[in-house]
């Protein structure tokens, strides 16, 4: 036994009896540099065994991520609380589920007088940073620094609002990049060489509406990208949710902003643009914003892939099938493009740790908010329960303690970020934090009492018309439960990996369906929700 797992063994770590040390015996605290993106899909991550992940390794559109899981250790099995970005945001930082740090959906506004992790490393001789997208309606607070993008920020040239000041201040340039080269400048010459450092690089990309940098446009011209099998699902075999959902590339994404079939940019005054912002509950008008800040260059560059794409486009005039093949790859490259140029900077950084002696001693973590839907079910976005989007990536190195190339197979959750940091950091987790450290998991020994299942919540208030839902997942079986309806559905994720057919009403499965639905009364009670 270890001194720190005797230690614990006697209660002398965990019933609270550790006192802050001082600086001189403090045990050697790692830095902790912690990139997370904004919809990345296992799907588009090589490192990940899922349906595209051949596509995506030929084509090197995840090189610098997939090394950070060649030197580290993979989560084969990570899964959000609620799927939606500022609830996930909301999550990593108090290591607790939605109903209790009470941000549940996008538009709700993070408390920032509660507890999170930046905080309580910031009182335990942490600096600590953050750059990039943040999405929670209050301003960060428990950080030394931020430069954050105010609500979703934008693609091209985007608006940064610094600590100090309200003001939102414009950067020229293209979003992956400039939060590439705030994160290294932070590290140059921000950093105090005499303490540990907590630094996120928080990604925008790959969020919709999905506008690459001009460096990327023709990266994946004359290749299709593949289809999932289930493209063109009609939701039979499931419960009313999904068939009143409007998530479909079909039906819901929008031709213009989505898919850029806009007219030509460079020749259309930027009062013309404006004009054209659609007014339907399923379009989004980001793309339409974007291209009015663009400059004469960017918009010629623009210009020059799109206009001749869409008059391609025009010329076929595609219908049925035809034409929902046609969105799925103008949305997929789009997606997958932007993808690329977080994954450069990823790179960038990463070249950053290794040549100024950094690499040994800093923990990367690498993950998104959520998974999405590529296609599956027919669908873009995420929201549900069903794997897509429950998945999301998480990838941690540290070379002094994890096993280069391992791939954990146990259930983590967004909600174990905060305690995992803080245990890293030798500092104690608060009892009211709901999450688990992974720390024996990076040291490759799971407890025998890890969890078998997880509890998922959804609150439907949010555009694309997915309504409120709960359940538990373990290993094989999925139980979701529609509560404002008053519909079930259940998976066995062995025999229906694509959740193709709710077994709900199958008397096969009567048995399993009654232990899940204890299961999940369990979660909710140990989680205190309702
Ligand atoms: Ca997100």
């Amino acid at each position: 036994m270890d001194r720190r797992a005797f230690l614990k063994s006697i209660g002398v770590l965990s019933l609270g009896i550790s006192r802050p040390l001082s600086a001189r015996n403090r045990p050697k605290q790692p830095n902790i540099l912690f990139i997370f993106s904004d919809d990345h899909s296992l799907q588009t991550l090589g490192a990940y065994r899922s349906r595209m992940h051949e596509f995506i390794r030929k084509h090197n559109i995840t090189p610098n991520i997939d090394k950070i899981a060649a030197q580290g250790v993979l989560f084969e099995n990570s899964f959000v609380g609620n799927s939606i970005c500022g609830p996930s945001r909301a999550s990593v930082l108090t290591g607790k589920h939605s109903h209790i740090n009470g941000f549940r959906a996008n538009g709700d506004r993070f408390n920032p007088a509660q507890w999170t992790v930046a905080e309580e490393l910031q009182k335990s001789n942490y600096q600590t940073a953050v750059i990039g997208k943040w999405h929670l309606g209050s301003l960060p607070t428990g950080f030394d620094d931020y430069a954050v993008l105010p609500g979703q920020g934008t693609y091209y040239n985007p608006d940064f609002i610094f600590k100090g000041s309200s003001e939102a201040v414009r950067k020229q340039g293209y979003c992956s990049d400039i939060i590439g080269d705030m994160t290294i400048e932070w590290l140059d010459n921000k950093r105090d060489k005499a303490k540990p450092f907590f630094l996120c690089s928080w990604h925008k990309a790959p969020h919709r509406t999905w506008l690459p940098h001009p460096r990327h446009f023709n990266l994946l011209d004359g290749v299709d990208v593949p289809e999932p099998k289930n493209l063109c699902d009609d939701y039979q075999g499931r419960t009313s949710a999904a068939h009143q959902q409007e998530m479909t590339i079909r039906d819901h994404i929008n031709i213009s902003t989505d898919l850029k079939v806009t007219p030509p940019v460079a020749t259309t005054p930027l009062e013309k643009i404006k004009e054209l912002t659609p007014k339907t509950r399923s379009m989004d008008p980001a793309t339409f914003r974007e291209l009015g800040r663009m400059t004469a260059d960017q918009k010629q560059a623009w210009d020059e892939y799109y206009v001749p794409r869409n008059e391609r486009f025009r010329a076929k005039n595609l219908k049925g099938r035809d034409l929902l093949g046609w969105k799925y790859q103008a949305y997929l490259k789009d997606y997958i493009k932007c993808i690329k140029a977080m994954d450069d900077n990823v790179g960038r950084v990463l070249d950053y740790l290794k040549n100024n002696n950094l690499e040994k001693d800093t923990i990367v973590i690498y993950s998104s908010d959520q998974g999405f839907y590529n296609g599956e079910h027919g669908w873009y976005d995420k929201r549900w329960m069903y794997e897509e989007s429950l998945r999301n990536p998480l990838i941690i190195k540290w070379p002094e303690v994890a096993k280069p190339g391992t791939r954990c197979k146990e259930m983590v959750q967004n909600i174990d970020y905060a305690p995992t940091i803080l245990d890293a950091a030798a500092i104690k987790i608060p009892t009211e934090v709901q999450g688990k450290s992974l720390l024996p998991l990076l040291k490759g020994k799971a407890p025998r009492d890890w969890r078998k299942s997880i509890l998922y919540t959804y609150y439907g208030k949010d555009i694309h018309a997915v309504i409120s839902h709960r359940g538990v997942r373990t290993a094989r079986y999925k139980l979701i439960e529609f509560y404002t309806k008053g519909e079930w559905e259940f998976y066995d994720l062995h025999k229906d990996p694509l959740e193709m057919n709710s077994e709900y009403d199958n008397p096969e499965y009567e048995r399993m369906v009654s232990d899940m639905k204890r299961e999940l009364k369990r979660l909710m009670a140990e989680y205190r929700l309702g």
